[in-house]
């Protein structure tokens, strides 16, 4: 009984002096991330948005990223502390090219903050197909804890040409949220493109005399990637899962065939299969990230990773 009530106790006095180091500690701590009120705050879905709306908003905006580090927007969680930050938010800037984060998420984000501007960054892209190459269509499964990506391929970013499009909608996102400040972010935006476009023109030599044009991927989010460059992507996933047995050995034969050596996996989606196919091809696996927020110096390393695999 003693031991209850002197927990209780301890439990007032921690509270109290907790409340006094807030107290004493929060006009310390200056223009926080509370009190930049200043700032525009723009939230996204994904972390190379936060790059591109950083890029163009510079030190006017505070990103909100919605699908954390390490998590992938083929799902929707519910994350109250970015719902508090949300609420602040003037601008959404959706993928808007059916990312299952947004496709589950989406009304209810906008029921939290009614005020926002929702952009969609894929206006104006053509939209592919998810890339049927190796994929089986005939087994269905039915839980809903994963993409099966049929229709269209929603990792529409993953394309230095699709980026600039992005770019564009988020320019004139911002300035129709906040027109003061139209020509900084349209002198931002201008700068952003030029930086895009000498990337593509880069990747595109770079890859131009590369023979062996196919490459091997676990999670097949490059499409829009192999499409610019005239790649081949081959999927080991199968439905958005580990691959059967029959269909494993058919993506080591294809790898034997045409002398694929690298199996790339992403940091998000890296199934054992990856490693058993590299094992058998006497290749390796490497990991090649679809989410990174350093848009061009990211696409420049898959770009060169690709080119080595593919030699
Ligand atoms: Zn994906």
């Amino acid at each position: 009984m003693n031991k209850a009530i002197d927990r209780r106790i301890l439990l007032a006095v921690a509270g109290a002096v907790a409340l006094i180091v807030l107290a004493v500690a929060l006009p310390l701590a200056g223009p926080s991330e509370e009190s930049n009120s200043d700032r525009l705050v723009v939230a996204v879905t994904i972390l190379p948005q936060a790059g591109f709306v950083e890029a163009i908003g510079g030190d006017k905006v505070d990103v909100v990223v919605m699908v954390p580090p390490g998590y992938s927007a083929h799902f929707y969680e519910d994350r109250p502390d970015l719902m508090v930050k949300l609420s602040r938010a003037s601008m959404y800037a959706m993928v808007g090219s059916g990312v299952e984060f947004e496709l589950a998420g989406m009304g209810k984000l906008r029921t939290m903050n009614k005020a926002m501007l929702p952009v969609d960054c894929s206006e104006g892209v053509q939209l592919l197909d998810m890339d049927e190459h190796n994929h089986d269509d005939d087994e269905h499964h039915d839980d809903d804890d994963h993409h099966h990506h049929t229709g269209p391929d929603p990792h529409v970013w993953l394309s230095v040409r699709n980026a600039m499009i992005m770019v564009r909608n988020i320019c004139a996102g911002l300035v129709q949220v906040d027109p003061a400040n139209k020509a900084y972010y349209e002198a931002n935006c201008a700068a952003y493109l030029q930086q895009l476009q000498e990337l593509d023109d880069e990747i595109s030599v770079a890859l131009a005399g590369v023979q062996n044009r196919r490459f091997i991927v676990f999670h097949p989010a490059w499409g829009y990637f192999a499409h610019d460059y005239d790649l081949i992507q081959i999927a080991v996933e199968q439905g958005g899962k580990e691959p059967d047995p029959q269909y494993q050995m058919r993506l080591i034969d294809e790898a034997r065939e045409h002398d694929i050596r690298v199996v790339f996996v992403s940091p998000q989606f890296a199934g054992k299969s990856a490693e058993v196919i590299a094992r058998a091809i006497d290749g390796e696996v490497v990991v090649i990230n679809p989410l990174a927020k350093d848009f061009l110096d990211n696409m420049r390393t898959v770009a060169s990773a690709m080119k080595q695999a593919m030699q």
